[in-house]
């Protein structure tokens, strides 16, 4: 159970949260709605995720593939969206991809391939963005920018994917101004990627909780905050 003072904790850190998100969205002159918060349970009890649910928060995104599969059993009576945001190991595709809504964090052919071996038939095409490592740190996941195109050509056969966008993390380094450039530099490189190969690629995934302000004013379409949301809970 999630007692009364955590639940208003929780509802006053959404508050903030989507607060912070309109009035980004304002500075940036971009139309209202069009960006989406992942909100990110990595850690967080079950109990937890159910009441921000139950506040409106639909789209929740995992870390781990394992701790999404449990999750998703947890919640399987709730509707939500799934996102998997963090690395997925090949071996752990077949049991992910019928879970998730979005695929944040694809970084290969290779996962491409498998990711629509195992999209069954029935279904839409699965929705992925390519993990891009836009600060070039050399501990990050994720396709180097010069080799996206190459994929993204490679990928037009897989007609069971479908590549929405990009999604990177800002460098660890540098402090803010250096994730705005970060962010910048995806947003360039979206746009260069939809002018040479014609896929349209509206989906930016940019921005966590130091950082999504600057994100939106870049162009992010989905945020993806975790600790900013879970402040002073347990
Ligand atoms: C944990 C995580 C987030 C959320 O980070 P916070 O700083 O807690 O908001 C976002 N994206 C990825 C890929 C993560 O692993």
């Amino acid at each position: 159970m999630v007692d009364l003072t955590a639940r208003t904790k929780l509802l006053h850190n959404l508050q903030c949260v989507q607060d912070a998100i309109a009035e980004a969205i304002a500075t940036a002159g971009r139309p209202s709605e069009c960006v989406r918060l992942v909100a990110v349970t990595k850690s967080i009890d079950v109990d937890i995720v159910r009441a921000l649910y139950e506040a409106g928060c639909t789209e929740l995104g995992e870390g781990r593939p394992q701790q999404l599969w449990s999750k998703h059993e947890l919640l399987r009576d709730l509707p939500i969206h799934w996102h998997l945001i963090g690395h997925l190991q090949r071996n752990k595709v077949k049991r992910t991809v019928p879970l998730v809504r979005y695929l944040h964090s694809v970084d290969s052919l290779e996962l491409l391939q498998d990711i629509h071996h195992y999209a069954t038939l029935d279904r839409s095409p699965v929705d992925v963005l390519l993990e891009v490592n836009i600060s070039g740190d050399e501990t990050k996941h994720g396709i180097a920018p010069a080799s996206v195109e190459v994929i993204l050509n490679q990928a037009t056969q897989l007609d069971r994917v479908r590549i929405d966008g990009l999604m990177a993390m800002a460098s660890l380094y540098g402090g803010r101004d250096q994730a705005r450039r970060d962010f910048a530099k995806l947003r360039e490189l979206r746009d260069d990627l939809v002018r040479v190969s014609g896929i349209p690629l509206p989906e930016l995934s940019m921005g966590m909780s130091q950082d999504f302000d600057l994100a939106i004013l870049e162009g992010s379409t989905m945020v993806r905050v975790g600790s900013r949301l879970f402040e002073g809970l347990s």
